[in-house]
């Protein structure tokens, strides 16, 4: 399990979603385009979202 917030992101949102990577980095993609205006490339953003599990690993 993973999990995503949007303002942890850098945005003021309350967006957040939880489950596994691939539905997590669809979802979030998904919203960022829609609720941001944000096309990241899936890749980008689930290099992102990999980054930020190692983070959370490691704190
Ligand atoms: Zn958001």
């Amino acid at each position: 399990m993973v999990d995503i917030r949007c303002d942890e992101c850098g945005f003021d949102c309350d967006y957040s979603i939880n489950g596994e990577m691939e539905q997590v980095v669809f979802s979030y993609w998904n919203h960022m385009a829609k609720e941001h205006g944000i096309e990241y490339s899936p890749g980008t953003l689930g290099s992102y979202i990999k980054k930020r599990i190692l983070t959370q690993i490691n704190s």
